[in-house]
C-alpha cells in the first residue's frame, strides 16, 4: 500500500496547474497550490500515508458529513422531514431548487441542506462550534484540531449566498433558529483544519459499520452508517457525484479546501488533498489520485 500511494502521487503530480485554488475568500486563495497528500486507514487501524499527509487544511464541505452524523444521532429518521436524500444535480451553492421545493433542500451535502442540519444542531447544542470541534477531535483521536477563525470570519463577511438560502428556508418555515447564529456555526465547521491523516482516521467508523476502533459506544448503528455512505455515494460530490461514481466508485465527500474523503466499506477510509479545484469545485488531482487508487486496488463498490 505504501509503495502504491507514493507511485500514485508521482503519477498525478504533472496535473498541477490544470485546476484553480478556491478564491471566494482571500484566506483560501492564499493556500499554496502545489501541496499534495494522501492517507489510507484500514478498518483495523493500520495507517499508510504519502506526500503532505500531515499538513492541516480547511476541510470545508467535508464537515457536512460530521454535522449530518451529529444530527442523525439526535433525531434519527425524523430528520428527513426537514430535507431529502436525493442527489441534486446542481452546484453545491445553488438556490434554484429551494424555491420550487418550498424550502426543503434535496440533501445534506449541498449548502442548503447543510444549513438545515446546522439549524437542527443549533437547537440541540449550547455552543455548536465547540460540540463539533470536540466531536471531530474524538473521531480523529487528535486533541489539537482547531477551527481557523480567520477563515470562518472571512466566510461570514462573504455570506450573501448562504444567507440567501437560509432566509429563503426561514420564509418557508424550515429554519427555526437565528439565521446569523446558524451561519456562524456552519462557517466554523467549514473552517476546521485537519490533515489527510486526521480525516482518514475520522472517517474510519464509516468503514467499520459505524463502530469505533477502540470499541465502546459506536458512532452510528450499522444501518445508519450504511445510510450515510449511500448519501455520500449519491450526493457527496454535488453535480459531479455521477462522475465520481463512474471514475472512483466509492462513497465520497469533497470540500473546496481541496480535500476528498472516500470510504471502502468494511475495509478502508481514505483522504486525498490537493488545493486546485475543477469546474465543479472538487479537487482535480484528488479525483485523479482516487481513480488510480480505486482502479489499482479494485475498490469500486460497483
Ligand atoms: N464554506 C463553503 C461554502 O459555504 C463550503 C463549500 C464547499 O466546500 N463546497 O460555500
Amino acid at each position: 500500500m505504501q509503495a502504491v500511494l507514493e507511485e500514485i502521487l508521482e503519477e498525478v503530480r504533472p496535473l498541477l496547474g490544470q485546476g484553480k485554488v478556491a478564491d471566494y475568500i482571500p484566506a483560501l486563495a492564499d493556500v499554496p497550490a502545489n501541496q499534495l497528500g494522501i492517507a489510507v486507514y484500514s478498518a483495523d487501524g493500520e495507517l499508510f500515508h504519502a506526500g503532505d499527509a500531515t499538513t492541516p487544511f480547511s476541510i470545508q464541505s467535508i464537515s457536512k458529513v460530521f454535522s449530518l452524523v451529529q444530527a442523525i444521532k439526535h433525531c434519527g429518521e425524523s430528520l428527513w422531514e426537514r430535507l431529502g436524500h436525493e442527489p441534486s444535480g446542481q452546484p453545491f451553492n445553488s438556490l434554484v431548487q429551494l424555491e420550487f421545493e418550498r424550502g426543503k433542500p434535496r440533501n445534506p451535502f449541498i449548502n442548503a441542506g447543510a444549513l438545515v442540519i446546522c439549524d437542527i444542531n443549533q437547537s440541540r447544542f449550547a455552543v455548536p462550534a465547540l460540540s463539533m470541534r470536540d466531536f471531530v477531535r474524538h473521531l480523529a483521536d487528535n486533541p489539537l484540531i482547531v477551527s481557523d477563525s480567520v477563515v470562518a470570519e472571512s466566510e461570514y463577511q462573504h455570506r450573501a449566498r448562504n444567507a440567501a438560502m437560509a432566509y429563503l428556508m426561514q420564509a418557508f418555515g424550515n429554519f427555526h433558529n437565528d439565521v446569523e447564529a446558524v451561519l456562524r456555526s456552519y462557517f466554523h465547521h467549514c473552517a476546521l483544519r485537519m490533515s489527510c491523516i486526521d480525516l482518514a482516521r475520522a472517517f474510519g467508523f464509516l468503514a467499520r459499520d459505524g463502530a469505533c476502533l477502540a470499541g465502546g459506544e459506536p458512532v452510528l448503528s450499522p444501518r445508519q452508517a450504511k445510510q450515510v455512505n449511500a448519501i455520500m455515494a449519491t450526493s457527496g460530490l454535488y453535480d459531479e457525484a455521477g462522475n465520481f461514481a463512474y471514475r472512483v466508485g466509492l462513497p465520497g465527500k469533497s470540500g473546496v479546501g481541496g480535500g476528498i474523503v472516500a470510504v471502502v466499506p468494511g475495509r478502508f477510509s481514505v483522504c486525498v488533498w490537493s488545493p486546485e479545484l475543477n469546474q465543479a469545485g472538487n479537487s482535480l488531482i484528488g479525483m485523479a489520485a482516487l481513480e488510480k487508487l480505486s482502479q489499482r486496488i479494485g475498490w469500486s463498490i460497483f
